[in-house]
Protein backbone atom coordinates (compact mmCIF):
# COMPACT_ATOMS: atom_id res chain seq x y z
CA UNK A 1 0.00 0.00 0.00
CA UNK A 2 0.83 3.52 -0.42
CA UNK A 3 2.73 5.44 2.36
CA UNK A 4 3.69 9.00 2.84
CA UNK A 5 7.00 9.74 4.94
CA UNK A 6 6.72 12.23 7.65
CA UNK A 7 10.58 14.05 7.87
CA UNK A 8 11.91 17.14 9.29
CA UNK A 9 14.32 18.78 11.36
CA UNK A 10 15.54 17.69 15.02
CA UNK A 11 12.94 19.26 17.24
CA UNK A 12 10.21 20.98 14.66
CA UNK A 13 7.63 18.43 16.33
CA UNK A 14 7.40 15.12 14.25
CA UNK A 15 7.78 12.55 16.70
CA UNK A 16 4.91 14.76 18.40
CA UNK A 17 2.88 14.56 15.23
CA UNK A 18 3.65 10.92 14.84
CA UNK A 19 2.32 10.25 18.26
CA UNK A 20 -0.87 12.35 17.58
CA UNK A 21 -0.97 9.66 14.38
CA UNK A 22 -0.66 6.38 16.22
CA UNK A 23 -3.15 7.59 19.01
CA UNK A 24 -5.85 8.44 16.95
CA UNK A 25 -4.81 5.36 15.29
CA UNK A 26 -7.61 2.53 13.53
CA UNK A 27 -9.20 0.14 15.19
CA UNK A 28 -6.67 -2.62 14.53
CA UNK A 29 -9.63 -5.51 14.00
CA UNK A 30 -10.38 -3.28 10.50
CA UNK A 31 -6.95 -3.91 9.37
CA UNK A 32 -6.02 -6.82 8.25
CA UNK A 33 -1.94 -7.12 8.85
CA UNK A 34 -0.99 -8.59 12.33
CA UNK A 35 1.91 -6.92 12.53
CA UNK A 36 3.15 -3.52 11.88
CA UNK A 37 5.82 -1.55 11.77
CA UNK A 38 6.84 0.44 14.75
CA UNK A 39 7.94 3.95 12.37
CA UNK A 40 4.10 3.14 11.10
CA UNK A 41 1.04 4.44 11.87
CA UNK A 42 -2.56 3.48 10.36
CA UNK A 43 -5.29 5.93 10.75
CA UNK A 44 -8.86 5.44 9.43
CA UNK A 45 -9.96 8.25 6.98
CA UNK A 46 -12.66 10.65 7.97
CA UNK A 47 -15.08 10.32 5.55
CA UNK A 48 -18.91 11.72 5.96
CA UNK A 49 -20.01 9.81 3.46
CA UNK A 50 -20.18 5.88 4.90
CA UNK A 51 -22.39 7.87 8.02
CA UNK A 52 -24.89 8.61 5.74
CA UNK A 53 -24.93 5.55 3.21
CA UNK A 54 -25.02 3.59 6.69
CA UNK A 55 -28.31 5.64 7.89
CA UNK A 56 -29.65 4.21 3.89
CA UNK A 57 -28.52 0.85 4.02
CA UNK A 58 -28.16 -0.19 7.80
CA UNK A 59 -25.41 -2.91 7.87
CA UNK A 60 -24.23 -4.47 10.89
CA UNK A 61 -20.41 -3.07 10.66
CA UNK A 62 -18.64 0.08 9.17
CA UNK A 63 -15.23 -0.37 7.73
CA UNK A 64 -13.69 2.95 6.89
CA UNK A 65 -11.03 2.80 4.93
CA UNK A 66 -7.22 3.50 5.94
CA UNK A 67 -3.98 5.36 5.30
CA UNK A 68 -0.31 4.87 6.48
CA UNK A 69 1.92 7.38 7.51
CA UNK A 70 5.59 6.29 8.26
CA UNK A 71 7.95 8.33 10.58
CA UNK A 72 11.43 8.89 8.73
CA UNK A 73 14.33 9.73 11.45
CA UNK A 74 17.19 11.13 11.34
CA UNK A 75 17.86 14.00 8.98
CA UNK A 76 20.87 16.25 9.57
CA UNK A 77 22.60 18.69 7.36
CA UNK A 78 24.95 16.84 5.26
CA UNK A 79 22.61 14.10 4.80
CA UNK A 80 23.65 13.78 1.35
CA UNK A 81 27.26 13.53 2.27
CA UNK A 82 26.75 10.53 4.00
CA UNK A 83 27.11 11.85 7.64
CA UNK A 84 24.92 10.66 10.62
CA UNK A 85 22.25 8.49 9.31
CA UNK A 86 22.00 10.16 6.21
CA UNK A 87 22.14 7.49 3.37
CA UNK A 88 19.38 5.68 5.38
CA UNK A 89 17.19 9.07 6.11
CA UNK A 90 17.56 9.42 1.74
CA UNK A 91 17.22 6.16 0.92
CA UNK A 92 14.19 5.42 3.67
CA UNK A 93 12.33 8.64 1.47
CA UNK A 94 12.98 6.86 -1.57
CA UNK A 95 10.63 4.09 -0.65
CA UNK A 96 7.87 6.53 0.10
CA UNK A 97 5.14 7.69 -1.98
CA UNK A 98 4.93 10.94 -0.92
CA UNK A 99 7.03 13.28 1.51
CA UNK A 100 5.36 15.31 4.55
CA UNK A 101 8.03 17.82 6.18
CA UNK A 102 7.37 19.11 9.49
CA UNK A 103 8.25 22.37 10.25
CA UNK A 104 8.75 24.34 13.08
CA UNK A 105 6.56 27.61 12.95
CA UNK A 106 5.62 28.05 16.98
CA UNK A 107 7.72 30.32 18.99
CA UNK A 108 8.89 28.64 21.85
CA UNK A 109 12.05 29.89 24.34
CA UNK A 110 11.78 26.17 26.14
CA UNK A 111 12.40 24.52 22.82
CA UNK A 112 15.94 24.62 21.57
CA UNK A 113 15.78 25.44 17.62
CA UNK A 114 18.72 23.61 16.10
CA UNK A 115 19.94 26.41 14.58
CA UNK A 116 18.99 28.47 17.19
CA UNK A 117 16.50 30.59 16.02
CA UNK A 118 12.99 29.54 14.76
CA UNK A 119 13.00 30.42 10.54
CA UNK A 120 10.97 28.02 8.57
CA UNK A 121 12.60 29.11 5.45
CA UNK A 122 15.90 28.41 6.13
CA UNK A 123 14.80 24.84 7.64
CA UNK A 124 12.71 24.20 4.65
CA UNK A 125 16.02 25.25 2.61
CA UNK A 126 17.99 23.23 4.39
CA UNK A 127 16.09 19.68 3.99
CA UNK A 128 14.94 20.73 0.75
CA UNK A 129 19.10 21.23 -0.26
CA UNK A 130 19.96 17.99 0.63
CA UNK A 131 17.49 15.97 -1.30
CA UNK A 132 18.38 18.18 -4.52
CA UNK A 133 21.63 17.38 -3.52
CA UNK A 134 20.92 13.70 -3.55
CA UNK A 135 19.12 13.87 -6.75
CA UNK A 136 21.80 15.77 -8.57
CA UNK A 137 24.05 12.89 -7.74
CA UNK A 138 22.27 10.66 -8.97
CA UNK A 139 21.90 12.62 -12.45
CA UNK A 140 25.48 12.92 -12.86
CA UNK A 141 26.13 9.72 -12.11
CA UNK A 142 24.08 8.27 -14.94
CA UNK A 143 24.86 11.60 -17.44
CA UNK A 144 27.77 10.27 -18.69
CA UNK A 145 27.15 6.52 -19.41
CA UNK A 146 23.87 7.69 -20.92
CA UNK A 147 25.14 10.38 -22.70
CA UNK A 148 27.99 8.14 -24.40
CA UNK A 149 24.91 5.16 -25.25
CA UNK A 150 23.11 7.63 -26.43
CA UNK A 151 25.54 8.86 -29.04
CA UNK A 152 27.23 6.31 -29.80
CA UNK A 153 24.73 3.32 -30.33
CA UNK A 154 21.99 5.47 -30.95
CA UNK A 155 19.91 2.84 -28.64
CA UNK A 156 16.41 4.15 -27.64
CA UNK A 157 16.20 4.24 -24.23
CA UNK A 158 19.20 5.60 -23.82
CA UNK A 159 18.52 8.75 -26.21
CA UNK A 160 15.04 8.95 -24.26
CA UNK A 161 16.87 9.25 -20.72
CA UNK A 162 19.43 11.55 -22.11
CA UNK A 163 17.17 14.24 -23.24
CA UNK A 164 15.57 13.86 -19.98
CA UNK A 165 18.56 14.00 -17.27
CA UNK A 166 19.89 17.17 -20.47
CA UNK A 167 16.00 18.67 -18.70
CA UNK A 168 16.30 18.25 -15.24
CA UNK A 169 20.18 18.62 -14.70
CA UNK A 170 19.91 22.44 -14.51
CA UNK A 171 16.82 22.37 -13.05
CA UNK A 172 18.36 20.52 -9.84
CA UNK A 173 21.64 23.01 -10.06
CA UNK A 174 19.11 25.89 -10.21
CA UNK A 175 17.48 24.29 -6.86
CA UNK A 176 14.24 23.43 -8.36
CA UNK A 177 13.00 20.26 -7.59
CA UNK A 178 12.42 17.43 -10.81
CA UNK A 179 8.27 17.78 -9.96
CA UNK A 180 8.56 21.70 -10.99
CA UNK A 181 9.17 20.40 -14.33
CA UNK A 182 6.34 18.84 -16.96
CA UNK A 183 6.30 15.74 -18.41
CA UNK A 184 4.19 14.06 -20.81
CA UNK A 185 3.39 10.19 -20.05
CA UNK A 186 6.33 8.24 -21.48
CA UNK A 187 8.25 11.06 -19.83
CA UNK A 188 6.68 10.57 -16.65
CA UNK A 189 7.23 6.64 -16.55
CA UNK A 190 10.93 6.91 -17.32
CA UNK A 191 11.22 9.99 -14.90
CA UNK A 192 9.28 7.58 -11.81
CA UNK A 193 11.35 4.83 -12.61
CA UNK A 194 14.71 6.98 -11.93
CA UNK A 195 12.92 7.16 -8.66
CA UNK A 196 13.96 11.11 -7.48
CA UNK A 197 13.24 12.28 -4.09
CA UNK A 198 12.26 15.75 -5.40
CA UNK A 199 9.58 13.99 -7.77
CA UNK A 200 7.71 12.98 -5.24
CA UNK A 201 4.84 15.30 -4.00
CA UNK A 202 5.42 17.18 -1.07
CA UNK A 203 3.09 18.39 2.03
CA UNK A 204 4.91 20.62 4.10
CA UNK A 205 2.96 20.85 7.95
CA UNK A 206 3.87 24.04 9.49
CA UNK A 207 3.58 23.27 12.85
CA UNK A 208 1.79 26.28 14.17
CA UNK A 209 1.19 28.19 18.03
CA UNK A 210 -2.19 26.61 19.10
CA UNK A 211 -3.36 30.13 19.47
CA UNK A 212 -3.29 29.98 15.58
CA UNK A 213 -5.12 27.00 15.34
CA UNK A 214 -8.18 28.98 14.37
CA UNK A 215 -6.82 30.34 11.66
CA UNK A 216 -3.42 29.69 10.66
CA UNK A 217 -2.93 32.18 8.05
CA UNK A 218 -2.64 34.86 10.74
CA UNK A 219 0.25 33.67 11.65
CA UNK A 220 3.71 35.02 10.05
CA UNK A 221 5.45 31.98 10.05
CA UNK A 222 2.54 30.16 8.96
CA UNK A 223 2.50 32.50 5.68
CA UNK A 224 6.27 32.26 5.07
CA UNK A 225 5.87 28.35 4.95
CA UNK A 226 2.87 28.52 2.77
CA UNK A 227 4.46 31.22 0.07
CA UNK A 228 7.26 28.35 -0.38
CA UNK A 229 5.11 25.52 -0.72
CA UNK A 230 2.91 27.81 -3.64
CA UNK A 231 6.15 28.11 -5.85
CA UNK A 232 7.53 24.52 -4.84
CA UNK A 233 4.69 23.03 -6.63
CA UNK A 234 3.52 21.34 -2.86
CA UNK A 235 0.30 21.71 -0.73
CA UNK A 236 0.71 22.81 2.91
CA UNK A 237 -1.43 22.59 6.46
CA UNK A 238 -1.51 24.53 9.67
CA UNK A 239 -1.41 22.87 12.45
CA UNK A 240 -0.78 22.47 15.93
CA UNK A 241 1.42 19.31 16.62
CA UNK A 242 1.45 18.94 20.54
CA UNK A 243 -2.60 20.40 20.65
CA UNK A 244 -3.33 17.48 17.79
CA UNK A 245 -1.49 14.88 20.24
CA UNK A 246 -4.17 15.87 23.63
CA UNK A 247 -7.18 15.85 21.29
CA UNK A 248 -6.26 12.40 19.52
CA UNK A 249 -6.14 11.20 23.03
CA UNK A 250 -9.97 12.87 24.06
CA UNK A 251 -13.42 10.79 23.93
CA UNK A 252 -15.12 11.68 20.80
CA UNK A 253 -17.67 14.11 22.37
CA UNK A 254 -14.77 16.07 24.08
CA UNK A 255 -12.88 16.55 20.72
CA UNK A 256 -16.14 18.05 19.30
CA UNK A 257 -16.72 20.74 22.41
CA UNK A 258 -12.82 21.55 22.17
CA UNK A 259 -13.00 21.80 18.57
CA UNK A 260 -15.69 24.63 18.65
CA UNK A 261 -14.09 26.70 21.80
CA UNK A 262 -11.02 26.78 19.62
CA UNK A 263 -12.96 28.10 16.69
CA UNK A 264 -11.75 25.30 14.35
CA UNK A 265 -14.07 23.56 12.01
CA UNK A 266 -11.80 20.01 12.09
CA UNK A 267 -9.01 18.70 13.39
CA UNK A 268 -5.34 19.25 12.03
CA UNK A 269 -4.75 15.71 11.84
CA UNK A 270 -7.95 14.84 9.32
CA UNK A 271 -6.97 17.59 7.62
CA UNK A 272 -3.59 15.93 7.05
CA UNK A 273 -5.08 12.36 6.31
CA UNK A 274 -7.10 14.27 3.91
CA UNK A 275 -4.57 15.81 2.23
CA UNK A 276 -2.14 13.00 2.23
CA UNK A 277 -4.68 10.43 0.64
CA UNK A 278 -5.43 13.14 -2.31
CA UNK A 279 -1.93 14.06 -2.90
CA UNK A 280 -1.11 10.53 -3.43
CA UNK A 281 -4.36 10.51 -6.06
CA UNK A 282 -5.91 8.61 -3.61
CA UNK A 283 -9.58 8.47 -4.07
CA UNK A 284 -12.11 6.43 -2.36
CA UNK A 285 -15.67 3.70 -3.53
CA UNK A 286 -17.63 1.85 -1.38
CA UNK A 287 -19.61 -1.34 -0.82
CA UNK A 288 -23.12 -1.42 0.86
CA UNK A 289 -26.39 -3.34 0.87
CA UNK A 290 -24.57 -6.62 2.91
CA UNK A 291 -23.24 -7.01 6.17
CA UNK A 292 -20.77 -4.27 6.03
CA UNK A 293 -20.79 -0.60 4.64
CA UNK A 294 -17.70 0.01 4.01
CA UNK A 295 -14.65 2.16 2.18
CA UNK A 296 -12.09 1.35 0.42
CA UNK A 297 -8.85 2.67 -1.28
CA UNK A 298 -8.42 2.87 -5.38
CA UNK A 299 -5.66 5.37 -7.33
CA UNK A 300 -7.57 7.32 -9.78
CA UNK A 301 -7.34 5.99 -13.34
CA UNK A 302 -8.24 2.59 -12.28
CA UNK A 303 -10.78 0.45 -14.49
CA UNK A 304 -13.61 -1.78 -12.74
CA UNK A 305 -11.73 -4.71 -12.75
CA UNK A 306 -8.62 -3.20 -11.22
CA UNK A 307 -10.68 -1.84 -8.24
CA UNK A 308 -12.53 -5.18 -7.97
CA UNK A 309 -8.90 -6.74 -7.35
CA UNK A 310 -8.98 -4.43 -4.24
CA UNK A 311 -11.23 -6.02 -2.54
CA UNK A 312 -10.29 -10.07 -3.79
CA UNK A 313 -8.19 -11.32 -6.77
CA UNK A 314 -11.04 -13.16 -7.59
CA UNK A 315 -13.17 -10.37 -8.63
CA UNK A 316 -10.96 -9.37 -10.65
CA UNK A 317 -10.79 -12.08 -12.80
CA UNK A 318 -13.97 -13.41 -12.79
CA UNK A 319 -14.65 -9.81 -13.51
CA UNK A 320 -18.69 -9.64 -15.10
CA UNK A 321 -19.76 -5.75 -14.70
CA UNK A 322 -19.71 -3.36 -12.09
CA UNK A 323 -23.33 -2.20 -10.57
CA UNK A 324 -22.15 1.71 -9.64
CA UNK A 325 -24.54 4.42 -8.09
CA UNK A 326 -23.03 7.25 -7.46
CA UNK A 327 -23.14 8.79 -3.99
CA UNK A 328 -24.66 11.83 -4.88
CA UNK A 329 -27.15 10.01 -6.16
CA UNK A 330 -28.17 7.79 -3.39
CA UNK A 331 -27.87 10.70 -0.91
CA UNK A 332 -30.11 13.22 -3.03
CA UNK A 333 -33.11 10.18 -3.52
CA UNK A 334 -32.57 8.96 -0.06
CA UNK A 335 -33.15 4.65 -0.86
CA UNK A 336 -31.59 2.21 -3.31
CA UNK A 337 -34.86 1.85 -4.77
CA UNK A 338 -35.34 5.07 -5.48
CA UNK A 339 -32.26 5.53 -7.24
CA UNK A 340 -33.23 1.82 -9.48
CA UNK A 341 -36.57 3.85 -10.06
CA UNK A 342 -34.91 6.70 -11.06
CA UNK A 343 -32.67 4.70 -13.61
CA UNK A 344 -29.83 5.83 -11.61
CA UNK A 345 -28.34 2.25 -11.35
CA UNK A 346 -25.88 2.01 -13.55
CA UNK A 347 -24.18 -1.49 -15.25
CA UNK A 348 -20.51 -0.60 -16.36
CA UNK A 349 -18.30 -3.04 -17.82
CA UNK A 350 -14.66 -3.45 -18.12
CA UNK A 351 -13.36 0.35 -19.63
CA UNK A 352 -14.96 1.65 -16.64
CA UNK A 353 -13.02 4.33 -15.18
CA UNK A 354 -14.54 4.21 -11.44
CA UNK A 355 -15.45 7.48 -9.66
CA UNK A 356 -14.72 8.85 -6.42
CA UNK A 357 -17.99 8.09 -4.57
CA UNK A 358 -19.22 5.37 -6.34
CA UNK A 359 -21.01 2.74 -4.65
CA UNK A 360 -20.08 -0.54 -6.09
CA UNK A 361 -21.67 -4.00 -6.33
CA UNK A 362 -19.09 -6.33 -8.26
CA UNK A 363 -20.83 -9.06 -10.30
CA UNK A 364 -18.20 -11.91 -10.83
CA UNK A 365 -17.86 -15.62 -12.17
CA UNK A 366 -16.00 -17.62 -9.41
P1 LIG B 1 11.09 16.02 16.61
O1 LIG B 1 12.51 16.02 17.02
O2 LIG B 1 10.87 16.75 15.34
O3 LIG B 1 10.45 14.67 16.61
O4 LIG B 1 10.32 16.92 17.68
P2 LIG B 1 9.39 16.52 18.91
O5 LIG B 1 8.07 16.05 18.41
O6 LIG B 1 10.12 15.64 19.84
O7 LIG B 1 9.16 17.95 19.54
C1 LIG B 1 10.23 18.70 20.09
C2 LIG B 1 9.71 19.50 21.26
O8 LIG B 1 8.78 20.48 20.78
C3 LIG B 1 8.96 18.66 22.29
O9 LIG B 1 9.28 19.16 23.57
C4 LIG B 1 7.50 18.93 21.96
O10 LIG B 1 6.67 18.80 23.09
C5 LIG B 1 7.54 20.36 21.46
N1 LIG B 1 6.45 20.63 20.52
C6 LIG B 1 6.06 19.88 19.47
N2 LIG B 1 5.02 20.46 18.84
C7 LIG B 1 4.76 21.62 19.51
C8 LIG B 1 3.80 22.66 19.35
O11 LIG B 1 2.95 22.64 18.46
N3 LIG B 1 3.87 23.70 20.24
C9 LIG B 1 4.77 23.74 21.24
N4 LIG B 1 4.80 24.79 22.07
N5 LIG B 1 5.67 22.77 21.43
C10 LIG B 1 5.68 21.72 20.59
Amino acid sequence: SLTAGIVGLPNVGKSTLFNAITKAGAQMANYPFATIEPNVGVVEVPDVRLVRIQEIEPADKVVPTTFEFTDIAGIVKGASKGEGLGNKFLENIRQTDAIIQVVRAFEDSEITHVSGKVDPLEDIETLNTELIIADLDHVNNRYSKVEKAAVNSKDKEAIAEYQLLKKIKPVLEAGEPVRSLEFDTDEAKIVHGLFFLTDKPMLYVANIAEDDMADPSQSPLYQVVADYAAKDHAEVIGLAAKTEEEISEMAESDKADFLEMAGVQEAGLNRLIRTAYHLLGLRTFFTAGGKETRAWTFKAGMKAPQVAGIIHSDFERGFIRAETVSYTDLDQLGSMAAVKAAGKLRSEGKEYLVADGDIINFRFNV
